[in-house]
């Protein structure tokens, strides 16, 4: 039985463009968070993703209306996966908070649903285990931002079945994302190479072999990257890059041993655009 209903849990960056693309995608979807103004906000910035592809000429106004009824909002867990075909969660990067969240998601959800977390590195087998049925369960990796990245990340865990990934795929064709298929291990695919990349440029800098701007520059122009590894951390923030190496230093070994230049940026509070200053001053 193919899906209609989608519910999202976690309205902020990651959640409230999952939710816009499972409503262009034209399921029912439900947009889930602890607290009305969390729910209002990630609405609010549904709306304006909307309004935009209006002013771009990409959706029709009545196409945007049809659209903006298929959203439903809801600040009970229970309530959001009641008639939930699929549950998407995009909920804070702490593993005791998606613990909780799930096993209250299986006490309210149909039997037939099927369950993904869009965590960056934690494990979803973990997650699985509070299961009573943990093969429902799998992961999708989406991208900031939703709306414009192409791909999801589909993960299976240690016990996810064939029908819960042909699900997710199903879902993520419809939403008009490609998917890769990728076995539960710490960073999946993309978040490894964009760590080792990242943390490479970094030992680099340190080591005087070119400016930070050179190396960027290197990448772009010889290697067609879109930004440069500065300029990309710079977007992601030098803390988060920072934690995330930490766990692959963690998990994967030595080769993930995290820059001392970038461990000294953090310390000085470069932390990248956010705060006005990272690599570069903004
Ligand atoms: P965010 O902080 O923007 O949003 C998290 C939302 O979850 C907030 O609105 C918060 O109110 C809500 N929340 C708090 N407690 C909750 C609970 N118990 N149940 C449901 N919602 C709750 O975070 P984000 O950047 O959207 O990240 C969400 C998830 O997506 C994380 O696991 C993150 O690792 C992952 N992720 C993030 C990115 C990214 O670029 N930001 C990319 C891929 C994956």
């Amino acid at each position: 039985m193919a899906a209609k209903t989608i519910a999202v849990l976690g309205a902020g960056t990651m959640g409230h463009g999952i939710a816009h693309a499972a409503m262009s995608a034209g399921y029912d979807t439900v947009l889930y968070d602890v607290s009305p103004a969390a729910v209002d906000k990630g609405k609010a910035a549904i709306d304006a993703v909307i309004s935009k592809s209006v002013q771009l000429g990409k959706l029709a106004e009545a196409d945007a209306d049809t659209m903006r009824g298929r959203l439903r909002l809801a600040t009970v867990v229970a309530e959001a996966v009641r008639t939930a075909d699929v549950v998407i969660e995009a909920a804070p990067e702490q593993i005791e908070l998606k613990l909780a969240l799930f096993r209250e998601v299986e006490a309210a959800a149909p039997e037939h649903a099927v369950f993904a977390s869009n965590t960056s590195a934690l494990s979803i087998t973990e997650m699985a285990a509070v299961l009573a049925n943990p093969g429902r369960m799998g992961g999708m990796h989406f991208f900031n931002p939703v709306h414009r990245m192409k791909l999801i990340e589909v993960v299976r865990a240690l016990e996810t079945t064939a029908e819960t990934i042909a699900v997710m795929e199903d879902v993520a064709a419809q939403m008009g994302k490609e998917t890769v298929l990728v076995k539960e291990s710490p960073g999946f695919v993309t978040s490894r190479i964009n760590a080792m990349i990242g943390n490479e440029a970094f030992n680099m800098l340190h080591e005087g072999v070119a400016s930070a701007r050179d190396i960027d520059k290197a990448l772009k122009l010889g290697l067609n990257h879109p930004m440069g590894p500065f300029e990309l951390v710079d977007l992601v923030g030098l803390d988060t890059r920072l934690s995330i190496l930490q766990y692959l230093h963690r998990t994967l070994g030595e080769k993930f041993r995290p820059s001392p230049l970038l461990e000294q940026h953090v310390a000085e509070g470069r932390l990248g655009r956010k705060v006005g200053r990272g690599v570069y001053d903004y």
